[in-house]
């Protein structure tokens, strides 16, 4: 049978990135060596950390001023690594869920958090929206796309001070405005490549600002200055993440994916809210995420939730019990998910409704 993917992390990738990764793990570049065992300077590789660079840059219209690093630690090394580079004083956080609880916790090792809008009040149902950004914060922290809850920002945010966004499970889902940001990272392994690499696109002229020393691994200058190669990077993720920015090009970039996005979402959301066995937890459309779809089981049918689960699971349905926070179900729907399989999960549905109702 037919498995479909729904995973929230690590999750589906392209059978092209799967495919070329494979066979470069029993030969890399014509080396007759598998990627695995070769050095990270050898020209063949320096040469897939360059293409993969470029590619990043082209693929979100990076400006001038800006640089792209790849780095081990998760999207979590990053929610210290921000604060130690960036704030001086004080910086500024938009509590929107489980990760920006974790980033807000990291800051508050290196000064005052503002937390100016939080949605914390209703699990995290919605995106905060009226909140001021104080004017002498050194930077303003946003999740735009919490993973966990289901929503997203998917617009790019106008701040008075300089912009920081974790993308780790919304990059590449659509075009980016990278100017208006200061740094954007995330881990690899929802929407990119498998676990293990972490991107950086950082504007350069944040950097230098704060008089604490930094730790060598932990500052950016670091790897900037040595183009990702201070250390050892994580070779296998960033040769499979270049991949699938190769996919992504092929496919005609990120304006072609929202649209697929869009319309693979609102098809889920759409049976979501035709069916009376089920209800979306994001009530507001325009906060709903494209890449996490979570619903739960209507009131009248709420001891139903577990049957559905493994229902959906028989039927080839993998990974689509929700996170213990919310409960219900969530449906990851990543650039490298087919319509095919949400047309799937649809059908699913509706047969438990005909069986159920
Ligand atoms: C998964 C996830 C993280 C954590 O990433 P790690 O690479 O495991 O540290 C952080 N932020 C968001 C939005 C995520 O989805």
């Amino acid at each position: 049978m037919k498995k479909h993917n729904f995973y929230a992390g690590p999750s589906i990738l392209p059978q092209y990135t799967i495919e070329n990764t494979a066979n470069a793990l029993h030969d890399f570049a014509g080396m007759g060596l598998s990627l695995m065992e070769i050095s990270h300077r050898s020209k063949q590789f320096v040469a897939v950390v360059d293409e993969a660079t470029a590619l990043f840059k082209e693929l979100l219209n990076i400006p001038e001023g800006y640089s792209v690093i790849f780095l081990g630690g998760g999207a979590s090394t990053q929610f210290c690594m921000v604060p130690y580079n960036l704030m001086k004083k004080k910086a500024a956080y938009l509590n929107t869920g489980e990760w920006s609880k974790k980033a807000i916790k990291e800051g508050k090792f290196f000064g005052e958090v503002d937390v100016v809008g939080s949605s914390d009040d209703k699990n995290f149902n919605y995106i905060p929206r009226g909140y001021t950004i104080p004017a002498d914060a050194d930077y303003f922290h946003i999740t735009t796309n919490n993973t966990i809850f289901g929503t997203e920002i998917r617009e790019d945010l106008n701040s008075p001070v300089p912009l920081v966004a974790d993308m780790s499970s919304d990059i590449f889902s659509r075009p980016v405005d990278v100017s208006k940001y200061a740094i954007i990272y995330g881990g690899a392994q929802k929407n990119l490549a498998p676990a293990g690499v972490t991107f950086v696109i950082i504007k350069n002229d944040i950097l230098g600002k704060v008089d604490r020393p930094i730790p060598t691994m932990l500052n950016y200058k670091t790897h900037i200055d040595k183009e990702s190669m201070f250390n050892t990077p994580p070779v296998v993720p960033i040769f499979a993440a270049l991949q699938t920015l190769k996919w992504l090009k092929q496919m005609g970039g990120l304006a072609e994916m929202e649209k697929i996005n869009i319309h693979k979402a609102g098809l889920l959301y759409d049976e979501i809210d035709r069916n009376p066995l089920f209800k979306a937890t994001v009530v507001a459309k325009e906060d709903r995420s494209l890449m996490n779809v979570c619903f739960v089981m209507n009131e009248a049918y709420a001891d139903l939730e577990k049957e559905f689960v493994d229902f959906a699971t028989k039927k080839g349905m993998i990974g689509i019990k929700g996170h213990r926070s919310v409960g219900g179900f969530r449906a990851s729907l990543y650039n490298a998910l087919p319509q095919e399989s949400v047309e799937a999960l649809i059908a699913v549905m509706q047969e438990f409704e005909k069986i159920k109702k």
